[in-house]
């Protein structure tokens, strides 16, 4: 199973996670042309992808058209602006969504309820060959998720770096994903410890939020326990509940004025040492590059 960040950011987000043949898109909140462009380079930097999902000279629309679905976390715009346009073109392609989100979206959007399949949050459901399953998470709009998505893991053989897993690993391989969380909930980490990948939000320095000169009310939307997750929050989180299952960590939807990327790594490093577990392989998410997992 590979993760790729398109988007990643208060600006946009758009993740691609990919097994085999099949593939599906985490939100879709950029604009059609730059969600094609993306994929299309993200696709054309590895032949492998590229010629399993299609090719990619004209391919972004095939490649887009053969998706098996697109996954919502909430209704915010920077999740969901590009689903109008994206479903004019690819009408075939269904949106999966909890009800209260997919009722606020097709409200906010004006789309057609045809689109939508929606599923009940903790209870498992199959796409392809990914099985997904939405946990709760606190931010400020309708029932909002993050997801944990498993595939089985492929046999020893075919990836030797996978033979020294865990026996607590199982059989599947398994990603979490959680941006735009307000609070790190026990129970969020206890959906992170189920996982061998993750993506998980690093929004803020409180210090450097604090001293933005943005209004309190803003401010206090983005520190308040439905808002965003500061980077020693999400350190905490792995610190606390990151198992010996993790291999590859993401942080995410790093804030443009109130974080930079070596900041929120330094605190994540600083977490990943003490823990011992520096064999961790850390990525930052950025709003304007493609990032691979
Ligand atoms: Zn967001
Ligand atoms: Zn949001």
């Amino acid at each position: 199973m590979r993760v790729i960040s398109l988007a990643s950011g208060s600006k946009g987000n758009v993740y691609l996670v990919q097994a085999g043949e099949d593939a599906i898109l985490i939100d879709c909140g950029l604009n059609y042309k730059t969600l094609s462009s993306r994929l299309g380079t993200a696709t054309n930097r590895d032949a492998t992808l590229s010629s399993r999902l299609g090719t990619a000279t004209n391919g972004d629309a095939t490649l887009l058209s053969r998706l098996s679905g697109i996954l919502l976390t909430h209704s915010h715009d920077d999740h969901t602006q590009g689903l109008k346009v994206f479903l004019k073109h690819h009408p075939e392609v269904p949106i999966f969504a909890n009800a209260m989100t997919a009722e606020t979206v097709i409200h906010d959007c004006q789309l057609d309820e045809e689109s939508f399949v929606c599923f009940e949050n903790g209870q498992p459901f199959e796409l392809g060959p990914f099985s997904v399953k939405a946990f709760s998470i606190p931010h400020d709009t309708s029932d909002p998720v993050g997801y944990l998505i498993s595939v089985p893991r492929p046999a020893s053989g075919e990836q030797p770096s996978e033979a020294t897993q865990p026996k607590a690993a199982g059989n599947s391989l398994t990603y979490f994903h959680a941006t735009d969380v307000g609070t790190p909930l026990d129970s969020i980490g206890d959906q992170l410890a189920e996982a061998d990948l993750a993506t998980l939000e690093s929004n803020h320095d409180p210090v450097m939020l604090h001293n933005s000169g943005r209004p309190p009310s803003v401010i206090q939307r983005i520190y308040g326990p439905r808002g965003h997750l500061a980077n020693d929050q999400a350190a905490n989180l792995v610190r606390r509940f990151a198992s010996p299952r993790l291999k590859k960590l993401a942080l995410a939807h790093l804030s443009g004025a109130c974080n930079t990327p070596h900041l929120a790594e330094t605190e994540m490093r600083a977490a990943l040492r003490e823990m011992n577990r520096t064999d961790i392989v850390l990525k930052v998410f950025a709003q304007d590059e493609i990032v691979e997992l």
